[in-house]
């Protein structure tokens, strides 16, 4: 079959890679004009890493991860107030988990299709018109195609599913919070192998040190500091992040002059897509577009490669009944999904504190994980993939 994909993202390449695999051909539509490699570090277990080792990038992607040894929370002079060593989490996962750029995991994923699928960078679809036989996408650049189905990979924001199921507003849950991710060079305090996190009421700040010299940076806030309006571009997305974190106390005047020379800064919600269905016709959604959980799930990228991977190997399995696919589709992967978001959910309300004394509260309620047994009982069930990989060799 010719099945084109919307976003050549973490779930747009892993669903090319296996549609090739199983003998497909795929095209690749992707709004950016090259490989998106920005995000923060983040852990990968679960389906996710045991699918990239049946790609066979598991080598790659652990080279490019880190073994971090602490999540570590500091007060404002720096001094710990909370944290927990990364060694309980690892045991949850029998040690098949590293934590890893989001870029680095992408590139590794794309690395593994780059010059065996064909990619049309820096152009995205207008237009979708579904017949009896086949779809054909209409591009912006007006260039049309025509294909057996197509995949919306293209994010939280998908143009695919706005295009077919309606507007983002009837699909997105808001969590609450929103966030920026950039990075840098030179940041002359890194701490290796630890995840720094210094909280204020109501904003978090994040960072982590990779190699090379680079340092990335996560801010997180509450969206009530919004004030209801949302930043409608960079310049705008700068100032407020700069009068929200201007008296956040620790690094964070440092850590807003760092941002101010970073080229690539990564702004979102902190929400989730809830779909009645994934699919209509001849058209399917996959990770984010169609089922983000945010990253207070801490693997939507691992999830975004198992329902890739279910996409693909449903589709090989129902031999061009691509109805039969999807249905096969939705039914393997929506109970674990549904778990998934509302344990993200759940976690939502305290994952930043409204006050100090909410703050104070959570530091304690970290060094309780030194406890024997302690992470298994407050994270084994979020750490745990309710989820058999099938195989479909
Ligand atoms: C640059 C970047 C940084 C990120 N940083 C973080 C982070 O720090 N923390 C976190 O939790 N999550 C982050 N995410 C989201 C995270 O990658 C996803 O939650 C998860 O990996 C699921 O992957 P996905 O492939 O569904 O979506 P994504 O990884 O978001 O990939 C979607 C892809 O579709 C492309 N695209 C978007 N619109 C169109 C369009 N109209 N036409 C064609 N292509 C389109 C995008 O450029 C992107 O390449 C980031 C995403 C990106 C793109």
């Amino acid at each position: 079959m010719k099945i084109a994909i919307s976003g050549a993202g973490i779930a747009g390449a892993t669903l090319a890679y296996w549609l090739l695999h199983a003998g497909h051909e795929p095209l690749m539509i992707e709004r950016a004009p090259a490989l998106r490699t920005g995000g923060y570090i983040m852990d990968f277990w679960g389906g996710g890493y045991s699918i990239a080792e049946r790609m066979g990038i598991l080598p790659a992607v652990r080279q490019a991860g880190y073994q971090v040894g602490e999540i570590r929370f500091l007060a404002d002079d720096g001094a710990k107030v909370g944290g927990f060593a990364v060694d309980a989490l690892r045991d949850l996962t029998a040690g098949r988990m590293t934590s890893v750029a989001r870029g680095e995991l992408a590139a590794a994923i794309y690395r593994a299709i780059d010059g065996r699928v064909e990619a049309i960078f820096d152009d995205q679809i207008s237009a979708i018109n579904e017949y009896d036989d086949g779809v054909q996408i209409v591009l912006q650049s007006g260039e049309k195609r025509d294909v057996d189905i197509l995949a919306g990979a293209d994010g939280l924001h998908s143009r695919v599913r706005e295009l077919i199921f309606g507007a983002e507003d009837r699909f997105e849950k808001d969590l609450g919070y929103r966030f920026a991710v950039f990075e840098t060079t030179g940041y002359e305090t890194r701490d290796e192998n630890a995840y720094i996190i210094h909280a204020a009421a109501s904003r978090q700040i994040a960072r982590f040190a990779l190699r090379g010299g680079r340092t990335l940076f996560l801010l997180v806030f509450r969206s009530e500091l919004l004030n209801g309006v949302e930043p409608t571009g960079p310049a705008e997305t700068r100032a407020l992040l700069k009068a929200t974190f201007g008296d956040a106390g620790w690094e964070s005047g440092r850590i807003l002059a760092a941002m101010a020379t970073a080229d690539d800064l990564y702004f979102d919600r902190v929400s989730q897509i809830r779909m009645p269905s994934w699919h209509r016709g001849r058209t399917v959604l996959v990770g984010d577009a169609g089922m983000a959980v945010s990253f207070l799930a801490g693997e939507g990228a691992g999830l975004a490669m198992t329902e890739a991977y279910v996409l693909a190997g449903e589709i090989s399995r129902a031999s061009g009944d691509y109805a039969k696919a999807f249905a096969a589709y939705d039914a393997r992967l929506r109970p674990f999904i549904e778990g998934k978001q509302h344990g993200a959910e759940s976690f939502a309300s305290t994952f930043v504190p409204q006050s100090e004394f909410g703050v104070w509260l959570r530091n304690q309620a970290t060094k309780l994980m030194a406890l024997p047994g302690a992470a298994n009982l407050m994270l084994g069930k979020s750490f745990r993939d309710d989820f058999a990989l099938p195989d479909y060799a």
